[in-house]
């Protein structure tokens, strides 16, 4: 039987302010010591009056305004009422029925074929609210103690229409929006800091009808949010298979396990008693075509950098056959670098160009990143220029070095800087074309090499391999390891 999976997300992310949402309080996450950055009113005491933080209102507006949001031209604030122990005031201030932003999608893609690929993801709302404290449970489970350092902290909510179909367009979409908050700077949104935490709901339906939905809370990790949902519609599946119903509940995910577990029974929506927020005034966010209100929504928008997709667009288009152009758009001076290379290549024919971009693509992704990988360096403590960068992958492309020649020139670029035509002549690795150069060379290895003569002679593949390796050590990759092996089999044939 098919049964389609149907999956919304909400995802809640702390957003980065000097200060918390409702007092001047430090929104601090790295601080240690517990209950510092607290006052009376994050502490909810009696006769405390909240005022509002005008940037986290901003930052949530222009989020908003890049997913194609509509803005509301009023908004305000709400009382959610409920009982628990990390929540000071018995009610958290939120947003029920004018939420900052309504709709808006955000756009992935599920491969690198741009077309076919392309997901928009709709967007349902986008609100303010405050966060919790933290509870801390005692090891023997006898006590538990709090800290209300995050009370009060600004808190982006975004919850998605039920248009998403896997785990994997699910995880695209979590990691696709954490990069869009560090992008516009809103958010450090790291999961595994509780920086940004995602719930989904899911159902399994037969045809057109929707099944009953089960959430599943408390994910902290991109990889929990793919593999909780898929074990979710697997779970599911089994069970309308044998004809029996799905119970609508919470449940948890045991990401040691790899399962998700009932948490509770959810057998009718819980009472939050909304009601306005009577302690703030109704916000006027903005006027259409008028100068009031609180911000001014086109100056807003040209604060905005390239988002996200529109760059992996943009970069895929320039070279279709382009690797995984994930790598840059994740690493925002990596892309500045790449897209300097690229302008030095603005004079070769376009038949040739989309080749010298791949090629150099693939020395920034594989051997250029290696580089700062393993020697646990950033971009911009190498001595390596863009410029001197796309220098050498022309020597490459036009065939003037050898590809092993090209590693090691990059090696000394990095560490020391200069221009490649330099370290060339000064190492002598310009590549050897002329056969009758190579031929004493090739004489000399056959000479010292008896051994792997014979087994060659006898048939075995890798010692053709070993002598050619032999010849490229000699020339110190000046060679082309294609002519190299034609020679030795004339030699030894
Ligand atoms: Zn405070």
């Amino acid at each position: 039987m098919e049964f389609k999976p149907t999956i919304g997300l909400e995802v809640h992310a702390e957003l980065k302010t000097k200060t918390k949402m409702f007092c001047d309080c430090l929104n601090n996450p790295e601080e240690k010591i517990a209950n510092t950055n607290i006052c009376p009113i994050c502490l909810a005491h009696p006769g405390i009056l909240p005022v509002i933080n005008k940037k986290a209102l901003k930052q949530v507006i222009i989020v908003g305004l890049s997913l194609n949001s509509e803005i509301p031209e009023y908004s305000k604030f709400d009382r959610k009422n409920y009982f628990y122990p990390d929540l000071p005031k018995g009610y958290q201030i939120s947003q029920y029925d004018m939420p900052l932003c309504k709709c808006g999608e955000l756009s992935l893609f599920l491969s690198n074929d741009l077309e076919e690929s392309k997901r928009n993801i709709k967007i349902t709302r986008v609100h303010l609210e405050e966060d919790t404290g933290k509870l801390i449970h005692s090891a023997d489970g006898k006590s538990t103690l709090i800290d209300f350092n995050r009370a009060g902290v600004p808190l982006m909510e975004l919850v998605t229409e039920p248009v998403i179909h896997s785990g994997k367009e699910a995880r695209l979409f979590a990691q696709g929006l954490q990069l869009l908050f560090r992008t516009l700077g809103v958010s450090e949104a790291d999961m595994e800091r509780g920086q940004m935490r995602c719930e989904v709901n899911i159902s399994l339906g037969k045809n057109e009808e929707l099944g009953t939905k089960v959430e599943i809370k408390n994910l902290n990790s991109f990889r929990a949010v793919e593999k909780s949902i898929n074990f979710e519609i697997q779970r599911q599946k089994e069970i309308l298979e044998k004809e029996e119903k799905v119970i609508q509940e919470t449940r948890g995910w045991d990401a040691g396990k790899e399962i998700t577990y009932s948490q509770r029974l959810k057998e009718e929506a819980q009472d939050y008693r909304y009601f306005p927020e009577p302690d703030l005034p109704r916000l006027h966010i903005y006027s259409e075509g008028k100068s009031d209100g609180l911000f001014n929504l086109e100056e807003l928008k040209k604060q905005i950098p390239e988002l996200p997709w529109k760059k992996k667009e943009r970069i895929m288009k320039l070279c279709a056959s382009l690797g995984d152009a994930n790598l840059l758009i994740q690493d925002e001076k990596l892309m500045n670098f790449f897209e300097e290379v690229i302008k030095e290549f603005n004079d070769i024919d376009v038949k040739n160009k989309e080749k010298v971009i791949n090629l150099a693509f693939n020395y920034l992704a594989s051997d250029l990143k290696g580089l700062m990988e393993s020697g646990s360096v950033t971009l911009e403590k190498l001595k390596i220029t863009p410029q001197s960068f796309s220098q050498l992958i022309l020597l490459l492309f036009e065939d003037k070095i050898s590809s092993r020649a090209g590693k090691d020139i990059l090696a000394e670029m990095v560490e020391k800087g200069g221009e490649p035509e330099e370290i060339i002549k000064s190492k002598g690795l310009e590549k050897i074309s002329d056969e009758g150069e190579l031929e004493p060379i090739i004489l000399e290895i056959i000479k010292n090499n008896p051994k792997t003569i014979k087994d060659y002679k006898k048939g075995k593949e890798n010692a053709l391999q070993f002598l050619v390796g032999q010849a490229m050590a000699k020339t110190r990759g000046a060679a082309d390891p294609k002519s190299l092996e034609r020679l030795f089999k004339k030699q030894l044939s």
